[in-house]
């Protein structure tokens, strides 16, 4: 299939040689051709040789998504599969070590697969299009993975807001292929974790977050916990399973709290025996702090509070704020794990944060023994470093 061509000006083609995806819409040459939102195109370098094939939005600041550098790689239903099988390859040891059956299958440009999102929980799975050419190709992309997976159901969670930003709606969760359960159950490092993909939030339960809760497990026997932000709690049941004394759980979200307590009692654990608590976390921190409350875990998984550039600098003070409470309630000889998953904030950025934040409680000089961002089931390109969304901290206080 010919496919219309579009060029790139001079000197613009470096970061796409390096292997970053993003074509903004200004490194392109006019004039340029007709092409329906979403649709593929073939991209050359200004000395004409060939860049990539990917798909092409007229209403976004970037443009274009590279699909394949490899001029002789049709954008079709092999390629799809192709793609799902290396996907499935790289995972493969999360499955066979036993440590889970669901996990982040497809994450976009990571997988080589800009705007497709497929997360496996058990025998379905959870899909994403967050662009207008991800939205377009479809079709291809669940035909693939019926073939290469045979899921029991697809789902799609198109209620995400970045879709409006490519022109595109956001919809309904509904069924895109076989049945939808009101709940699956997934194994994780021994647990069994409840999602509700219709309801759940993300598409049902934060994948990425797995390797953090294991190491939480590994630290937790005669523990305290407090499970800042826990949604469904679970960095509370993986303590739990691994002998915690004590598991105080807050989120603002009353039907992830009750999820909370139904995954406790799933796994075997009264859930009279931890405290659930639904409501604001700077709120419960305060009262925790004013009633002189200590832990010997503290966990702090916020949602992003930076989604752009504008917001970072009210999210940093934010963070900061948030690790002085976190400190403030930390026992001595304690650990806090701090997260953000804010994509504007660098990893350095965030270190620097939280030193602050010792500092304000007088918990200088913090240590950290372990520094994490994504699991084997979130990579991302090398070239792209702002897809580095999480960053999780473990300090020694
Ligand atoms: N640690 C969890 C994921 C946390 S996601 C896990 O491992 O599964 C962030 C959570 O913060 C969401 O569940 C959201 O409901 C909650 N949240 C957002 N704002 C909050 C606030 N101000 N106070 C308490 N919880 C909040």
């Amino acid at each position: 299939m010919v496919l219309p061509i579009m060029r790139l000006k001079a000197r613009r083609e470096k970061d796409i040689i390096r292997g970053h995806p993003w074509i903004f819409s200004g490194a392109i040459q006019a004039p340029l051709p007709q092409v329906p939102r979403g649709g593929l195109v073939d991209v050359y370098a200004i000395d004409n040789s060939f860049l990539g094939r990917g798909y092409y939005n007229a209403e976004t600041d970037i443009a274009i998504r590279i699909l394949t550098m490899n001029q002789d790689e049709p954008i079709d239903l092999d390629f799809f599969k192709k793609r799902i099988r290396g996907a499935m390859k790289l995972r493969e040891s999360l499955e066979r070590h036993q440590q889970t059956n669901a996990y982040r299958l497809i994450h976009s440009e990571g997988d080589l697969l800009p705007g497709f999102i497929a997360d496996k929980y058990a025998d379905y799975l959870s899909v994403q299009f967050s662009t207008a050419g991800a939205d377009a190709l479809q079709g291809l992309f669940i035909e693939a993975l019926v073939a290469e997976m045979q899921p029991k159901g697809i789902f799609a969670r198109n209620d995400i807001f970045g879709r409006t930003r490519e022109g595109l709606e956001r919809e309904f969760p509904h069924a895109l292929w076989g049945e939808t359960p009101d709940f699956v159950d997934i194994q994780e490092h021994g647990a069994t974790i409840r999602v509700d993909i219709q309801k759940g939030q993300k598409t049902g339960f934060f994948l990425d977050q797995r390797d953090k809760r294991g190491l939480i497990g590994q630290l937790a026997q005669g523990k305290s916990v407090l499970n800042m932000f826990s949604y469904t709690g679970g960095f509370g049941v993986m303590a739990a399973l691994n002998h915690a004394r004590k598991i105080t759980s807050v989120d603002q979200s009353g039907p992830a709290i009750a999820m909370a307590k139904d995954i406790m009692e799933l796994n075997g654990f009264d859930p009279q025996h931890s405290q659930f608590i639904v409501g604001d976390a700077f709120t419960e921190m305060d009262r925790m702090i004013a009633g002189g409350e200590k832990f010997d875990i503290v966990i702090l998984d916020p949602p992003a509070f930076a989604k752009s550039m504008k917001d970072k600098p009210q999210a940093l003070r934010a963070y900061k704020k948030l690790n002085k409470l976190g400190l403030d309630l930390t026992a001595e000889n304690g650990v806090l794990l701090t997260c953000s998953c804010s994509g504007p904030i660098t990893l350095e950025e965030f270190r620097e944060t939280v030193i602050d934040a010792g500092v304000k409680a007088n918990k200088t000089p913090l240590r950290i023994f372990q520094e994490m961002e994504h699991g084997i089931d979130h990579p991302v390109l090398l070239a792209m470093p702002e897809s580095r969304y999480l960053k999780a901290l473990f300090c020694a206080v």
